[in-house]
């Protein structure tokens, strides 16, 4: 059996006029976050964990945000896309654990259902799923709620 980690990571900015899509469902917040996309952080830095994973480089790579194909697209389509990437190229999920880093809102009540959302999208159980949040205590830019980060480990099984 041939094991593969992967980390990934991002981040963006809170901004007015938004819905707030984290963890692929839409949070009620009064402000969401910035992208070309959704702006969803935590699918991408899912996206960059399984492709880091996989040695297939990043989301910068497959999705450019220069092609306009890829211009306000909901991340569960990246992850799922991503998903398939990993799967023709041999590997099978073991497990991902995401870590969200946000002043506000709270998002515990969220994080089951986003659990529930990601294992539907990448096509396993929800106990291969983890997410968690944690505020950086009102320190830094994050703690100001200037924006959401988010982390991501995932484990893959097999590949050549
Ligand atoms: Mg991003």
């Amino acid at each position: 059996m041939r094991l593969r980690i992967g980390h990934g990571f991002d981040a963006h900015k809170l901004v007015a006029g938004r819905p707030l899509m984290l963890g692929g469902i839409e949070v009620p917040h009064s402000r969401g976050l910035e992208g070309h996309s959704d702006g969803d952080c935590a699918l991408h830095a899912a996206c960059d964990a399984l492709l880091g994973a996989a040695g297939e480089g990043d989301m910068g790579r497959h999705f450019p945000s220069r092609d306009s194909r890829w211009h306000g697209v909901a991340s569960r389509v990246f992850l799922g896309e991503t998903a398939r990437l990993v799967r023709a190229a041999g590997f099978t999920l073991g497990n991902l654990d995401i870590t969200l880093i946000a002043q506000e809102p709270v998002l515990a009540p969220h994080l089951e259902p986003m659990r529930a959302t990601i294992a539907q999208v990448l096509e396993v159980g929800p106990e291969a799923v983890s997410v968690k949040a944690k505020s950086t205590d009102h320190l830094g830019a994050l703690g100001r709620g200037e924006g959401i980060a988010a982390l991501a480990t995932v484990l893959l099984v097999g590949g050549e």
